[in-house]
This record gives structure tokens, sequence and C-alpha cells, in this order.
């Protein structure tokens, strides 16, 4: 019998714990091999502060998980490329394009896999949607994007410096599902970003691409948090994705969904991804993202504490 693959999980933090942790504690194909943090640890495995120690001291770990947030992510991911390491970039994959670009070409000249995730890519109604509109011609497409920054980011300082991207951090994964299903690329033609005055990044924004489609991003919606996806094509039909894409509905009719949740779904990916030796890295969502920030206009907003 294969034995499980080896894997470090590094930055453990909020999203490590609440998903990485867990994917690969159920996962009859991943053993969670060492941690880098500088505070946080996993019980049972191994734990560093230093991403060149854990490297040097284990050879056998053959692929990093990154968890941290974007801006000091690309020094952890650039070791452990030059270490001859497979990784795993959690999204956003990196705090500029450029970064992602050159990671891209280390991998390559590695002879490693980089894997720069879109956990809402692997929604269960994601592909339901995205087959529903293949062939088609959508003509107009809403979505909304409302959630808690308090309840998801709690005293995330990071999200609202530059590079911490404010409401496109959650709204690139609403980016990252929509690139995924619509059938032709949009761009982006307008973008109001509402900045509180004592912060560097919108705590909300109003989009509008090309293609029909309009986009509201909240960070401040309390209660009924709200992550939906409303398509309509030229012949009629309407496709609505719902609970951040994991519902799909097709002309008021639900469908069938994949039973496999997100992160499990990123480690599956990945067990192939390495088996075939191939890097996946999409970097549609980053750049709207980054068109937003170039192209947006900023509205002052209330001052934001936590
Ligand atoms: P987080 O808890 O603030 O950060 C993760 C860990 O990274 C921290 O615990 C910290 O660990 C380490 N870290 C933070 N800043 C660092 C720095 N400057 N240098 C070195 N290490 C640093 O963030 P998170 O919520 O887990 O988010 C991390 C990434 O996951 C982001 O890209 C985010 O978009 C993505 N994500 C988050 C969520 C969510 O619900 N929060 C959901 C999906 C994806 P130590 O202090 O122990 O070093």
């Amino acid at each position: 019998m294969v034995g499980k693959t080896k894997v470090a999980l590094v930055g453990i933090g909020k999203i490590a714990k609440d998903q990485h942790v867990p994917s690969i504690a159920t996962s009859d194909e991943w053993d969670l091999a060492a941690t880098v943090s500088r505070e946080g640890t996993v019980e049972g495995a191994p734990a560093y502060t230093d991403i060149d120690t854990m490297l040097a001291e284990n050879p056998d770990i053959g692929v990093v998980s990154l968890c941290l947030p974007p801006v000091p992510r690309y020094d952890f991911a650039a070791a452990c490329l030059r270490a001859g390491r497979h990784v795993m970039l959690e999204k956003p994959p990196g705090a500029t394009l450029a970064e992602c670009y050159d990671l891209g070409a280390m991998a390559a000249d590695a002879g490693v896999v980089l894997f720069a995730t879109w956990h809402s890519r692997m929604a269960k109604g994601v592909q339901a949607a995205k087959a529903a509109l293949t062939g088609k011609t959508v003509e107009s497409g809403r979505i909304d994007w409302k959630e808690n920054v308090r309840q998801w980011h709690p005293d995330q300082d990071w999200v609202f410096e530059p590079g911490g991207m404010g409401v496109l951090d959650p709204g690139i994964n609403a980016l990252s599902i929509l690139t995924e299903v619509l059938p032709n690329p949009v761009h982006l033609k307008s973008a109001t970003l509402h900045t509180p005055s004592n912060r560097q990044t919108p705590i909300q924004a109003e989009l509008t691409f090309t293609g029909g489609i309009t986009a509201s991003l909240d960070w401040l919606k309390e209660g009924q948090q709200t992550w939906e996806q409303r398509f309509t094509t030229t012949d009629g039909t309407v496709v609505h994705l719902l609970e951040g894409g994991n519902r799909c509905v097709v002309d008021g009719e639900e469908q069938k969904v994949s039973n496999l949740g997100e992160y499990p779904a990123l480690y599956a990916r990945m067990t192939d991804l390495v088996r075939l030796g191939k890097s996946s890295v999409d970097l549609a969502p980053m750049i709207h993202v980054s068109d937003i920030m170039t192209l947006g206009t900023r509205k002052d907003a209330p001052d934001f504490e936590w």
C-alpha cells in the first residue's frame, strides 16, 4: 500500500485551523508532518518557527501548503520552491500579480507543482452551474457577496492594510466562481470602493463588468450572510448559485451537486496535480481585483474599528 503524502502547513491561524487541519486529518492521502508558524501549533505535528529549518530538517516532506496572509506569503513560497517542494497557495495567490507570475516561473524551473487554490471554485454547486451555462450566452448576471468581517476575520488588521484587499478578500472568492462558470470572459468597466477613512482598503464595493454583470460586495453584513450569483442567458435560462456556490438552482430546479467539501476537494486536486506533475495557476480572479484597485473610485466610509 502506498503511504500518505507528507505535507507541512505554514501560517497556523484561522483558515489553517478551521479548514486545512481538519481536511488533512480526515484524508486517506495526506499526513500533517510539520507546521511552521511563529506562535500557532497543531497537536501531534512537529512545530517549527522558521521555514528554512523545517525544509532543511525534513527532506521527506514533499508538499508545503501556505496559509499565511498574501503579503508575507511570497518569501515562504519562494523558499519552498527553491528547496524543490510542491506548493499550495491559499487564495489570493499573492500580494501582486508579478509575484504570482514569478512563483509560476520558479516552479516550472524547479520542476515542481504550484497550485494557486481557489476554495470557492470547489463549492459543491459550481460545476453544475458551469455545465448549465456551457454553450449559452450570458446576457446579465448579478453577484451579491455580503458577509461580516468581524465574524470571518476577527481582529485581522492585515485585511485593511495594503495588499490585504479589504472586501475584495472575500470578493475574490466570488470572482473565482464567476471566472470559472462564465462561458465568455468579461472585464471591469467601473468600480466604487467605499473605504473607511482610517483604513487603506475598501469595506464595500460596487462593480460593473462587461456582459451585463454587476456585483455588490459588503463586509458589514450582520445576521444572515449572503453569497449568491444569478445569471440569465439569451435563451431565458436562469442559473442561481446560493450559499457560496454550494447550491445550484437552474430554472427553479435544484441541481445535483458534488458531495465533497471545498478544502477536501482542494487537497484531492493537489494529489492529482502532484501525480501528474502539473501546476495550476489561474490568475483570472486576481487580474479582476487588480483592475478594480486600478480603476476604482474611492468613496470615504465611516471609520472602522473591530
Ligand atoms: P490569519 O489567521 O490572520 O493568519 C494566518 C497565520 O499567518 C497567522 O496565524 C500567523 O501565524 C501567520 N502570519 C500572519 N501574518 C504574518 C506575517 N506578517 N509573517 C509571517 N506569518 C504571518 O489569516 P487567515 O484568516 O487564516 O487567512 C490566511 C489566508 O487564508 C488569507 O489569504 C485568506 O484570504 C485566506 N482565507 C481565509 C479565510 C477565513 O475565513 N479567514 C477563508 C478562506 C481563505 P503566526 O503568528 O503563528 O506566525
